[in-house]
């Protein structure tokens, strides 16, 4: 055992439990262990590091804008803040009225989100039963685990759970109330859940609904956003605009950075000294965003789709995968046996890096620089550890 993961318990809270396993260094899909292991990485830091390891454009970013000037607080202005706000106002395609709010983390991302939905005057927030929105304790409120809430109850009041995808539910809740009801949050995809992609027209019923109710409709692109699914945004495979976006993971290729987007009406929600973060915007994270907003273009996301179905139809093939789900580059490989936390213990032996959302449930969610090859290696060394798990059963 290395000198870091046995001092880790000694120094650091009980909340992730003891790692195991350290890791010292990477190169685009690969990172390499205290023991000189190499792995390729499938889960990049939890759909993080979009652009691999030591990507060459985030170094530089990062370094250049370091050298220069690392912070300035929020009381003043910098370029590189201005650069990254108005390549998100372009890609959202809302128009000119979507403004960007920084901060450093999915789960503050939505804290905004929340913050703006309740500045509408309505105190309703109606968010998915298993949603996963992060561990503060606004964005807890918004998640659908009671497991996760129960400890930390009491929590802000207001919200109410929908079925995840059920159209007619949700709309017979917001009837009960359509003027008290300020926001309806959702992720295109259910990442912690499991991989649970919404219904198709899910989020096309419910950008109805909000329009006819006068409601917020909040997406959350934190793990879904930045090419991952083969769009640059998950919603916008079909085609709706939500009023406002919450993202971070990938955003920053690997620095700590979020966004909350809002548009329309919604962007003009928030006057000064409403909210902030002194971090927010730093220009160090916000170099690093525009290095991978540069790189995430309309082919890099074309290409990001390609490597999903590949993946996904080579896995499909394999006989202890029962269905393999989501899109783009976050995958769901359902397995026929809840044997996934098995499955992600036995990777470190076989060089990979795996993570398991659902006992039958491993996620994927690589680097979106995954080349070909990687992605035909990293199916033959899934099948043999499957098929060393199933002869064990
Ligand atoms: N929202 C979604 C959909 C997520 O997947 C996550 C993290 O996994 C969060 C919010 C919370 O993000 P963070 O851990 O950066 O606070």
């Amino acid at each position: 055992m290395s000198d870091t993961l046995d001092r880790w318990p000694e120094v650091l809270m009980n909340n992730y439990g003891t790692p195991p396993v350290e890791l010292v260094s990477g190169e685009g899909t690969t990172v390499v262990d205290s023991e000189g292991r190499h792995h390729l990485d499938l889960l990049a830091g939890i759909a993080v590091n979009a652009l691999g390891h030591a990507h060459p454009a985030i170094t530089a970013a990062v370094t250049e804008q370091i050298q220069q000037l690392g912070h300035v607080s929020n009381l003043f202005a910098s370029a590189p803040v201005v650069e990254a706000a108005g390549r998100l106002q372009e890609l959202l395609g809302a128009g000119e009225s979507t403004r960007v709010f920084f901060c450093n983390s999915g789960g503050e991302a939505n804290e905004a989100a929340f913050k703006l939905a309740r500045l509408t005057g309505r105190s309703r927030v109606l968010a998915a039963v298993d949603g996963f929105h992060g561990r503060t304790m606004g964005s807890l409120a918004l998640t659908g685990q009671p497991d996760k809430r129960k400890p930390f109850e009491p929590l802000p009041t207001g919200v109410e759970f929908y079925p995840y995808g059920d159209l007619d539910y949700l709309t017979k809740m917001v009837e009960t109330n359509p003027s008290d009801t300020a926001a309806i949050i959702l992720e295109p995809i259910q990442g912690e859940t499991g991989v649970i992609p919404a219904p198709e027209g899910f989020l096309t019923g419910v950008r109805k609904l909000c329009d006819t109710h006068g409601i917020l409709m909040i997406v959350d692109e934190v793990q879904t956003g930045v090419g991952r699914t083969g769009d640059f945004f998950a919603h916008q495979h079909e085609g709706v605009t939500p009023d406002v976006v919450t993202m971070a993971k990938g955003l920053g290729g690997g620095l700590p950075i979020g966004a909350t987007l809002a548009t329309g009406k919604a962007a003009e929600l928030f006057a000064p000294g409403a909210h902030g973060t002194t971090f927010g915007g730093n220009p160090v994270a916000c170099a690093a965003a525009n290095a991978v907003l540069k790189i995430v273009d309309e082919q890099f996301c074309a290409d990001v789709a390609a490597k999903g179905w590949r993946f996904t139809a080579a896995l499909n093939k394999l006989d202890a995968v029962a269905e393999v789900r989501g899109r783009g580059l976050m995958l769901g490989v359902v397995l026929n046996a809840p044997v996934a936390k098995e499955a992600v213990k036995l990777g470190f032996d076989h060089g990979l890096i795996l993570n398991a959302p659902a006992a039958d449930v491993i996620r994927l969610t690589p680097p979106l620089v995954i080349t070909e090859d990687e992605i035909d290696t990293a199916v033959d060394r899934i099948s043999t550890l499957l098929d060393e798990l199933t002869q064990k059963a």
